[in-house]
């Protein structure tokens, strides 16, 4: 049972390693990740926002399950090619509830593994191109609050506190384990990479 993991759960700053095995675990991963990020009600969900350090997302730009022919699996994404910039607001659901504006390429050409490993590119631009490049941030360990300027840095700063505090006192009760240990179970997902 996989479970989308709030900021700061190491997950979300582990640099994720590619996948080199395209199995049924797999395909099942891609499926409960499609299942979560519905229910959250976002576009896009990383493998690593579900404590998995592996080099995949999903996303689906209409947020709409019923709408599964948009649904797309980007395996070990790279980008290779960004064109012009665009300021605009992101939200990510490692973070519920907290929105930034942020600079990213406006359109961008992607190379991935689909589910059966096989390669392809896309171009993308606006809203899709956004969303490859959060989610591709995340593979590599890396947030959108880390784009964010510094006075929107200093105005989010109060709810990032507040989530570090829930964290905290989430691994307190137990419900997590300590962050050496989560670090330490990531380690050993990732060696045993492909999934
Ligand atoms: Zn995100």
């Amino acid at each position: 049972m996989l479970k989308i993991v709030p900021y700061p759960h190491p997950a979300l700053r582990y640099p994720s390693k590619p996948i080199t095995q395209f199995n049924g675990e797999l395909k099942e991963i891609v499926r409960e990740m499609f299942g979560l990020m519905y229910e959250a009600r976002g576009i896009g969900l990383a493998a690593n926002q579900v404590a998995l350090p592996y080099q995949l997302f999903v996303l689906n730009i209409t947020g709409d399950k019923e709408s599964p022919e948009d649904e797309l699996v980007f395996i070990n994404p790279e980008i290779v090619k960004r064109t012009s910039t665009a300021r605009d607001e992101e939200g990510c659901l490692s973070f519920p509830e907290l929105y930034g504006k942020v600079f990213r390429a406006k359109r961008v050409r992607v190379r991935a593994l689909d589910l059966e490993g096989n390669p392809f590119e896309v171009e993308a631009d606006d809203l899709m191109a956004r969303a490859i490049q959060h989610e591709t941030d995340h593979v590599r360990g890396r947030l959108f609050i880390d784009l964010l300027s510094p006075l929107d840095k200093l105005a989010i700063g109060k709810k990032v506190q507040g989530f570090e505090k829930a964290f905290r006192e989430a691994q307190e009760r137990g419900e997590y384990a300590g962050d050496d240990e989560l670090r330490r179970q990531l380690d050993d997902l990732a060696s045993r990479s492909p999934v």
